[in-house]
């Protein structure tokens, strides 16, 4: 922590602090949620999303897995929730499928299934948060008259692998045409205002506050190929980085050394070793660099896999072109055992781009094609400032219906699994549990939680389904009322390996459909600054679990004053005062974040090839199946996409 005290970081100012209680939009001291519906009122006119205040995305707090969106799963986990639950109020509701989870993998199941069961198919689609999209959220900021949109979980179309058939072309349909993305960025906004990636040096990590420029950002920001790297920054960074003289002579040594540290083995051979062995064991032992520099590159891995490199292979690490194995003489390509996110292609790096709120936007394009009168608008562009009507989400006049802060609490086959006809959810809303009926059900919810709701499957398939972990992220977004602090101190984007967030950024500077990104020092912004809670030093699962813990047990005060505290240390000396110049706060809280990713550390199966958990996982059963990215255990939007088609193929083949 710096030395600013809670006054003098802001802890004290009214910023916009609206907040969910129970899934219930409230403003501060004045509830916009009709008396009936505390009542218990059950007519859908009462009903929370029908209010014309109910508008998720502006909402600001403790936002992703917010209040009211975890308690009833968790209570399932603890084995309490039938206990108090009752015998469920059957609505008489019946459809062609419900979609468990209304991410972008149930969002595109519904799209793939009225291809093949007509526009008239009923579907149901239940999500217990109170927006739709899953982690594909929208941020909404109000800035003196204009609003600024930024992104609550996935920020773009992006995937070391390339797209599928299937997920391009549902992309294509939906009106992204992704090649133009180029003419949609201020291509030259950073390097005309001299903005540059920079390194934060923490007092106690490193000995002292600094803020350097960074010589070798390697992917940590999105924004670091439109940044670009001086010729100098190698010698401003020796010159200024807080590290001792021989930490520093290792760290000009790591980049410049063509040494084989594997003397004697072929290509393959060095690869299989690497893959068994940390990044960070490779730098230590290998390398043999200054502990300072270690620390130095602990967390660059966070944004791919959630844990630094300390739970990455060596392998992945020289997939990422991370400094070391110059003079190791790998052949390119892949080895065995190399994760998904390691292994870019040039089709799939070309594959990009990014919405004003990341993906939210195709959950919206999806939203519109699926309840057209919730979202108005007919173009990809044009869908970025388009208002979504929340109460058209859950019309029973729709074939398609939404149906928001809503748990799925069981799935069960309507007598034996083999012959059933129907399927029986009930979920679990404000208290209160409902069932429906439904010739099939998709399972796009997160695979941790199937077992609790499912429990017909069998035991292996339980197993897989528990075995897939996720990984915590923190997404926090702060709008600020100018950036006048970056320019000054020419920072566009930080990477702050020993701070509370170990990065972040002012953002892709992207102009669509009518939205402005900010263009003056002057303007208003929004910084993203992102966290990935976990615990060096045990098994990746294992970190991923302790990061989860931390992030749920973590309040949103702690979060305020260390997204206050950091930014003040990092940007003090350009002006920065973070009791004047933050206006709003989001923190994008994802305990369970992205599909956790096989690693050739920890899992031999991936290593040694044979059938992957996911595989097991995913399998159908009776009229249930089940999608997710999940399914294909890796954390990409093409994935939940894929997951999606291969689910509704396996309900619809005849
Ligand atoms: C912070 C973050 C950033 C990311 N950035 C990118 C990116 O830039 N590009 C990219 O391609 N991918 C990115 N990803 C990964 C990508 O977001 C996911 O792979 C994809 O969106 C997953 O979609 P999904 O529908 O499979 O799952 P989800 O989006 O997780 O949706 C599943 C939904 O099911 C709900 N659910 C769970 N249990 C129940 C239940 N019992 N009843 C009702 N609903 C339930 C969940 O709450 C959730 O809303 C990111 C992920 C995170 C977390």
């Amino acid at each position: 922590m710096g030395d600013l005290n809670d006054k003098q970081l802001g802890l004290d100012r009214e910023i916009t602090r609206r907040d969910f209680l129970n899934g219930v939009a409230l403003t501060v001291g004045a509830a916009i949620v009709p008396a009936a519906f505390f009542l218990g009122c059950d007519s859908r006119q009462s009903e929370p999303e029908q209010s014309p205040e109910y508008y998720p995305p502006a909402l600001t707090g403790l936002r992703g897995s917010h209040a009211g969106s975890f308690e009833t799963a968790h209570s399932l986990r603890d084995g309490t929730f039938w206990q108090h639950a009752g015998t469920p109020t059957d609505t008489g509701e019946s459809y062609d499928l419900v979609i468990v989870g209304g991410g972008i993998s149930g969002l595109s199941a519904a799209h793939f299934f009225r291809k093949v069961a007509g526009p008239q198919a009923r579907i149901l689609i239940l999500d217990n948060h109170d927006d739709f999209g899953g982690h594909a959220k929208r941020n909404e900021f109000i800035a003196g008259n204009r609003t600024l949109l930024s992104y609550g979980g996935t920020f773009s179309i992006e995937s070391p692998r390339p797209y599928s058939t299937v997920a391009k072309a549902l992309i294509t349909e939906l009106g992204i045409d992704v090649p133009s993305f180029h003419t949609y960025v201020t291509q030259d906004w950073f390097s005309s205002r001299d903005l540059r990636s920079r390194i934060f040096f923490d007092k106690e990590t490193f000995g002292a506050d600094k803020l350097v420029v960074n010589p070798a950002p390697l992917g940590v920001n999105e924004t670091d190929s439109l940044q670009g790297v001086s010729t100098e920054a190698w010698k401003e960074f020796l010159a200024e980085a807080p590290l001792s003289p021989q930490a520093k002579r290792d760290c000009k040594r790591l980049y410049q050394e063509k040494k084989d540290y594997l003397p004697g083995l072929s290509s393959e051979e060095k690869k299989a070793r690497l893959a068994r062995i940390s990044y960070a064991k490779f730098l230590t032992d290998f390398v043999k660099i200054h502990a300072d520099v270690v620390r130095l590159y602990q967390t660059l891995p966070h944004s791919w896999f959630g844990v630094g490199i300390d739970a990455v292979s060596a392998q992945d690490a020289w997939a990422l072109k991370y400094p070391g194995f110059q003079g190791m003489k790998l052949d390119p390509g892949f080895g065995p055992g190399q994760n998904y996110d390691t292994m870019w292609t040039k089709e799939a790096a070309d594959y990009f781009f990014h919405f004003p709120d990341g993906n939210a936007s195709i959950a919206r394009l999806l939203v519109r094609r699926l309840v057209p009168d919730a979202i108005p608008g007919n173009s990809a562009a044009d869908v970025v400032m388009a208002r979504a009507n929340y109460a058209k989400l859950d019309e029973s006049r729709s074939p398609v219906r939404i149906r928001l802060n809503s748990t799925a609490v069981r799935v069960k086959h309507e007598g034996d699994p083999a012959s059933a006809k129907e399927v029986e959810v009930a979920y679990a809303r404000f208290g209160k549990t409902y069932t429906v009926r439904a010739a099939h059900c998709i399972l796009a919810c997160w695979h941790v939680v199937i077992p609790y709701i499912c429990d017909e499957l069998p035991g292996k398939q339980m197993q897989a389904l528990h075995a897939s972990a996720k990984v915590p992220v923190l997404y926090t977004n702060v709008a600020l009322r100018n950036w006048t602090a970056f320019e000054k101190l020419s920072a566009g984007s930080v990477y702050a390996p020993g701070s509370y967030y170990g990065s972040l950024g002012l953002g892709l500077p992207v102009s669509i459909g009518g939205y402005q990104c900010p263009r003056n020092p002057e303007d208003s912004i929004v910084v993203d600054m992102n966290r990935y809670p976990c615990k060096p030093g045990l098994p990746a699962r294992d970190q991923h679990l302790a990061g989860r813990t931390e992030l749920f047990l973590t309040s949103f005060e702690t979060l305020e004053r260390n997204t206050r505290d950091q930014l003040a240390r990092m940007l003090g000396a350009g002006g920065f005062d973070p009791a004047r110049d933050i206006t709003a706060i989001t923190a994008n809280r994802w305990p369970h974040g992205y599909s956790y990713e096989y690693n050739s550390l920890w899992d031999d199966f991936w290593l040694q090839g044979g059938e992957t958990p996911c595989e097991v996982a995913r399998k159908p059963f009776g009229r249930i199946a089940i999608a997710n990215s999940d399914a294909g255990a890796y954390a990409y939007t093409d994935e939940a996409i894929n997951q999606a088609w291969r689910a509704v193929g396996e309900i619809t083949k005849t």
